[in-house]
């Protein structure tokens, strides 16, 4: 799968193996040319990593800063919000 971004398109890797960014093991990671999402964990939790490195692939094409907490804020909030109203998410695209 690929995520299409402005003039960028990044491959997202779907993969059972751990992620590790600077000491911490976590769930997605956002690098320079593509999404990696760890497969062990529950598949709504890999939905909303899938959007949280999203965001913070935004975050580095158009430069807009957004600090970590932001980005969890951001990332959670949209994705409760667009779980919640799939008529109006169908709508949007
Ligand atoms: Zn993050």
């Amino acid at each position: 799968m690929k995520i299409k971004i402005s003039w960028r398109k990044l491959p997202i890797i779907f993969s059972n193996k751990t992620l590790v960014l600077n000491g911490n093991i976590c769930s997605g990671i956002c690098k320079d040319d593509q999404l990696e999402i760890n497969t062990t964990y529950p598949i709504e939790q890999q939905r909303e990593t899938l959007l949280h490195e999203v965001i913070h692939a935004l975050d580095h094409i158009y430069g807009f800063d957004f600090s970590e907490d932001q980005v969890k804020g951001l990332s959670n909030a949209l994705f409760e919000t667009l779980k919640e109203n799939k008529r109006v998410k169908d709508f949007i695209f």
